[in-house]
Formats: structure tokens, C-alpha cells, sequence
């Protein structure tokens, strides 16, 4: 084994250690087929049966109804913010977007290339320092849907719950930071989609979970390419999908499932964050980025007094084997993700290290 590093990454991110290591016999042989994943047709056999056991885990994992269409695509989350609008919003309709973060504004900048975008909730004026409430939302007269940010990974903030949207409308969910980390109501949504690099699996896979009947006719000609129908026709496979992310989304399913499914993960991810947050509520040199309120139970932000010091801690924390712990350019400071992977040892190593720093800068930081 090499050395213990705990892997703060906001994604790609840590993966189950027990994924990597069947991962690692798979790439040789996989089910004594005496060829490795990468090397199987995604037509053959094999991939047929990954493809439907992926597809069945992740059924099961969240109890998803025949209703419901599960398929991958490719492009990444950020290609769902022009998949969305083409397929689902008529050029003389509008939908309504939640504006909470840097992936919001960039769903955002694509509505308008379909139909009308309407801003129902922002927390721009504040540095997306939190969730806005049914009071600060503002729907417009019919929307077509209205789309969110479920975990804001840049922010550090999370939807407790999902907004209540206006009769006749859906909901459209960017769960990319956040899915299966709690039990989920599919039947709340009309679509959810996630790019697999942060709970999921590898870079380079999105997983789309659409309603049916949402999906079956586009409101306008579209490429073969970004019809949701088609992905969810052909399996996921009209063209040749990344069939190695397939395979290792399906080996993590299995690995949500064998921990006890989604009550499971909840239960330790609020552990995880418990470790954290009752940690920077007991003290006062850190500052933490997100309201109380809206904090998320996947990526943590703080910022100590000064930048130099932040520079100081990311630089003394990696050399102890706390990587990755810069935060994003748009709100500085740290930023620690731990997804549903990530160890609980990670956290407590984390606040230790947290409280030493705090003790030797407190000083400055009183100035
Ligand atoms: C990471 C992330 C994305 C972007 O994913 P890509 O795969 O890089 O396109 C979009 N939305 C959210 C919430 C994310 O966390």
C-alpha cells in the first residue's frame, strides 16, 4: 500500500477502495471471459449484461419506477445544460432556473438559445452564500420547468428539500455533486442528471434519469446526438458509450447497495459533516462561506482571516496528506469535498489538523 493520503477533490473525486481493487481484476478478465473491460465490445454479451445490471442496481438504489427512462450520455453535466432546453422547453415557453452557483449560471447562459429563461430565486447578491426560500422565489406565470442546482459544489451549499414547484410544471435536477447521498423521491422530478466524477464513478459519464412521457417527442428537430429519447431508447448505447464508466458506475451502485443503499450513506455522511460543522460553530478563526441554513453535507468552505494564511494552510495540510483543500477561484479560501467514498478518518484528520493551525495563527488573525 502506498502512503495514506485522504482526497479532498470536488471531482473527479475518491472512489471505494474495494471498487478500485475489483476494477483492477476486471481490466484483465472480467466474469472469466479471458478479456478485460476495456477490450469488450459494447455490443458483445458482457456489456450487454453490465449494461443491464448497471441499470437494474441503480433502479433499485433509489427505487426508480418503469415510468422513469436511466441512461448515461456523455459531454459531461455541463452538455445537460443545452440538453435540457432543447429537449424539454418549446422556443415559446419559458422556464424557471434557480440561480445558486457557478453551474446554475451556466445552465442559465443556454436556456435562452431555446425559449425564455426566467431567474425565479437568486442568491447572487450574496456570493451564493445560500439556498433562496419560497420567499425569495419568484415562478413565473407557466412554466415550463423549473430547473435546479441540488448541491452547489463550488458554494458549499445544499437544497434541504426540493422547491415546490407550480401545478402543470416539473422539476429538472443537476444532482452532479450530491446524488445518492440521501435517499431520493424520484417520482418528485421529471429529470435528474448527474455527472458521474463526484459520487458516481469516473470522469466523462453523465446519468440521466427521465420520466417517459417527457421525454418521448421533442419540442423542435434536434440532432440524433442530443435526443434524450434516443439515449433512452438505445440503452445508453446509440453510439459507443465510455464503456468503462458504465461498468465502474454499475461497481459503485453495487458497492451504495452492500453498505445498506441511500439511509446508509445518509447516515454517514452526516457524521462526516457533523465532524466538521460542530468543529467551525465552536470556534472563531475560520469563517465558513455558506448560511447555516444552506449548508452542504458534500463540499465544506471556509476561508481563514487572511489569503496568505489559506495559501499557508492548503500548503501545510498537503504535506500532511490532506490533498486538494484549495477552494474554487470564485470564492477562495478551502474547500473540502467528502462524497459518499470518502472516509470518516479524512474529517477528523481535517479538524485536527484545523485546530493545531488555528492555535499557531491565532495571533494574526486577532491583529
Ligand atoms: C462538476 C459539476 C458540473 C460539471 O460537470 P462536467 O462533467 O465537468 O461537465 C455541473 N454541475 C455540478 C453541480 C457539478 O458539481
Amino acid at each position: 500500500m502506498s502512503k495514506r493520503v485522504f482526497n479532498f477533490s470536488a471531482g473527479p473525486a475518491c472512489l471505494p477502495p474495494s471498487v478500485i481493487r475489483q476494477a483492477q481484476a476486471d481490466i484483465v478478465d472480467i466474469f472469466d471471459s479471458g478479456i478485460g473491460i476495456l477490450e469488450h465490445s459494447h455490443r458483445g454479451k458482457v456489456f450487454d449484461r453490465i449494461t443491464h445490471e448497471t441499470e437494474a442496481a441503480c433502479r433499485q438504489i433509489a427505487n426508480i419506477p418503469d415510468t422513469y427512462a436511466v441512461f448515461w450520455m456523455q459531454g459531461g453535466a455541463t452538455s445537460q445544460c443545452y440538453f435540457v432546453p432543447a429537449n424539454l422547453l418549446p422556443a415559446d415557453r419559458t422556464a424557471d432556473y434557480f440561480e445558486t452557483g457557478k453551474w446554475a449560471e451556466d445552465s442559465i447562459a443556454e436556456a435562452p438559445l431555446y425559449g425564455t429563461c426566467h431567474i425565479c430565486a437568486s442568491s447572487k447578491a450574496s456570493k451564493y452564500d445560500h439556498i433562496p426560500g419560497p420567499a425569495e422565489t419568484k415562478y413565473s406565470s407557466n412554466p415550463a420547468y423549473v430547473h435546479f442546482t441540488a448541491n452547489n459544489t463550488i458554494m458549499g451549499t445544499e437544497f434541504r428539500s426540493e422547491p415546490a414547484v407550480p401545478a402543470g410544471s416539473f422539476l429538472v435536477c443537476d444532482a452532479s455533486s450530491n446524488i445518492f447521498s440521501r435517499p431520493i423521491d424520484v417520482t418528485k422530478y421529471g429529470l435528474i442528471y448527474a455527472g458521474a466524477q463526484k459520487n458516481l464513478g469516473p470522469a466523462g459519464i453523465t446519468l440521466v434519469i427521465a420520466r417517459k412521457d417527457l421525454i418521448a417527442s421533442p419540442p423542435r428537430a434536434l440532432p440524433k446526438m442530443m435526443q434524450y429519447r434516443l439515449h433512452a431508447e438505445k440503452e445508453g448505447r446509440y453510439n459507443t458509450p465510455p464503456t468503462f464508466g458504465v461498468y465502474l458506475m454499475g461497481q459503485v451502485f453495487k458497492w451504495i447497495l452492500a453498505e445498506g443503499g441511500l439511509t446508509a450513506m445518509e447516515e454517514i455522511n452526516r457524521e462526516k459533516a457533523a465532524v466538521l460543522y460542530s468543529f467551525l460553530d465552536s470556534q472563531d478563526f475560520y469563517i465558513p462561506h455558506a448560511r447555516k441554513d444552506s449548508r452542504s453535507m458534500m463540499n465544506f468552505t471556509f476561508k481563514c482571516p487572511t489569503p496568505e494564511l489559506d495559501a499557508l494552510f492548503t500548503k501545510q495540510a498537503e504535506a500532511r496528506g490532506l490533498d486538494s483543500l484549495s477552494g474554487h477561484r470564485f470564492i477562495g479560501g478551502m474547500r473540502a469535498s467528502m462524497y459518499n467514498a470518502f472516509p470518516k478518518e479524512g474529517a477528523v484528520a481535517l479538524v485536527d489538523f484545523m485546530k493545531e493551525f488555528a492555535r499557531q495563527h491565532a495571533a494574526t488573525a486577532s491583529r
